[in-house]
């Protein structure tokens, strides 16, 4: 069952109900992290911010992205390129595969990490939350 509303006024909403105080600038952060369909770093949100509150610090930025990580509305992901990743959960149903000869990033579905979830609960008893994974390895032109 899904909560009303769009998911930045869900995580507004819950971050509030976690004793979180929501700032304009914080919401102006949930929104463009939760409505971006691509990844975006911590320094981009930071650059959009910006525009609309010149004041706004680069730690209050990273500070929102660890509390959205942390109540579940982000993934947080190191796609190699030695930023942190943020994507929605809700968007994140896919996997990475990043050549660390060229760079290259390639996607992975979600259905192909079916059978270590079900291997992970057969064997450990263990509901694994696998979200977006960054793999590294080389591509067939670097190998
Ligand atoms: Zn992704
Ligand atoms: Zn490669």
């Amino acid at each position: 069952m899904m909560a009303e509303g769009t998911i930045a006024e869900r995580a507004a909403r819950s971050l509030h109900d976690l004793g979180y105080r929501l700032t304009p600038q914080r919401i102006l952060i949930l929104e463009a992290v939760l409505e971006s369909d691509d990844h975006v770093t911590a320094e981009d949100l930071f650059e959009q911010v910006k525009r609309r509150y010149p004041h706004i610090s680069f730690s209050t930025v990273y500070r929102t992205m660890e509390l959205l990580r942390d109540a579940g509305f982000v993934t947080q992901t190191d796609l190699g390129g030695g930023h942190w990743q943020y994507h929605p959960v809700e968007k994140a149903t896919h996997h990475h595969l990043i050549c660390q000869g060229c760079g290259t990033v390639a996607e992975v579905d979600q259905n192909v990490f079916d059978s270590l979830q079900a291997e992970l609960s057969d064997r450990y008893n263990f509901d694994a939350t696998l979200t977006h994974f960054a793999i590294f390895g080389r591509c067939s032109a670097c190998r």
